[in-house]
């Protein structure tokens, strides 16, 4: 319920280009929405130096277009909260959002937008030495390496990118990578070519030392031989890609064998209400208008089923939404598009 005991049309979670884009079109919709985002609206979005490939925007930083996804979205009232949402529960009527603050929001719909946290290497080292030389976040912490040695560990759009920024900053940068073949786009690959940066190919990174200055070397096996090597180095920026944020997924939604969850076109899941877009949901291209594109179809895919659905019950809005009688059952709305994804619900 928002602060005047309402029950909300649409609670979105995550403030990402996915979570962001749905704000604005849910609220173009006239719909009652409410966003919560744990951190600073952006996602991984905002901790992106540069955005070379959202269309119409020839580059921008990531944080100017995070920004701009956030006013643009506020400039139609929509409401943004900071809090973590820590379980969703799906109800028959209402679906409730339990907050982190103990709040309870109540909703007729929920689009779960909360993308991916950076996947861990997993080694000796890692997880001990975050912040004292570990990191998984060039633009923040690039700053800290200036004219030191780095390493960049992956082979995908993100470890080329971060990889080609702090070369601009550090004295030297390795980029270790598990195959000789690259993940990322070719004009990546034609770059990291192209740069200083030093290819360290069919090699995995399998120890991190530090003392109490900070990390001072790492070791990286050679795949193909075995041979072992020791890199100097006092950063280390891993980018191995992406786990999805599918904590608060309720039971009963599909979730494909990497644990991105599975939807109809229309971002559907197989509980009415539910929708899911962005790096969450399983899909080809994982890009920012990728994430806009999904947020946009979750948002109008639910004030479609908000009408159907109010209607279906007689609430008739105090807002201005106009909502037009409409031939559908409860029948329609429980067994709506929904129902037509098939499959073993994975957890
Ligand atoms: P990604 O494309 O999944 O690439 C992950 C990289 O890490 C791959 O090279 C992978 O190696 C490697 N890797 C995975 N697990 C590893 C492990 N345990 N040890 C060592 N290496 C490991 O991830 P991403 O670069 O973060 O990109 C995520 C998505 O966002 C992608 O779809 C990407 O296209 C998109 N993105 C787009 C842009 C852009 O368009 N400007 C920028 C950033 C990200 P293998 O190749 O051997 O599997």
């Amino acid at each position: 319920m928002n602060n005047n005991g309402e029950i909300y049309d649409l609670v979105i979670l995550g403030g990402g280009p996915a979570g962001l884009s749905a704000g604005l079109y849910a609220m173009r919709a006239v719909l009652s929405t409410i966003l919560v985002e744990r951190a600073t609206p952006g996602g991984q979005v905002a901790i992106t130096k540069d955005v070379e490939n959202y269309p119409g925007l020839d580059e921008i930083t990531g944080l100017d277009l995070s920004d701009k996804l956030l006013q643009h979205a506020q400039s139609y009232g929509l409401e943004v909260i900071q809090d973590e949402a820590v379980s969703i529960d799906p109800g028959p009527d209402l679906h409730s959002v339990i907050l982190g603050s103990g709040k309870i929001l109540k909703a007729h719909a929920v689009i779960i937008a909360t993308g991916g946290a950076p996947r861990k290497l997993g080694v000796p080292g890692e997880s001990e030495f975050i912040g004292r030389g570990v990191s998984y976040c060039a633009k923040c912490d690039g700053f800290f390496f200036q004219d030191r040695v780095v390493t960049v560990v992956g082979g995908g759009d993100t470890a080329i990118e971060e990889a080609l920024y702090l070369s601009k900053l550090a004295s030297k940068v390795y980029l270790v990578h598990r195959r000789s073949g690259f993940r990322a786009s070719k004009i990546l690959q034609k770059r990291i070519h192209e740069s200083s940066v030093e290819l360290v190919l069919n090699s995995a990174v399998t120890q991190i030392y530090a003392n109490e200055d900070g990390v001072h070397s790492i070791v990286v096996n050679e795949l193909l031989t075995g041979e072992q090597r020791t890199i100097e180095t006092e950063g280390v920026f891993i980018f191995v890609g992406l786990m999805p944020n599918n904590r608060i997924v309720p039971a009963g939604i599909i979730l494909d064998s990497a644990g991105y969850a599975v939807t109809d076109e229309k971002c559907a899941t197989r509980i009415p209400g539910i929708y899911i877009a962005g790096d969450l949901k399983t899909k080809f291209a994982k890009q920012i208008v990728v994430a806009a594109a999904e947020g946009c179809t979750a948002a109008l895919a639910a004030a479609d089923y908000i009408d159907q659905k109010k209607n279906i019950m007689g609430i008739f809005d105090t807002r201005s939404r106009v909502i037009k009688p409409q031939s559908v059952s409860p029948e329609d709305l429980r067994t709506g598009p929904q129902a037509s994804i098939t499959g073993d619900p994975t957890h």
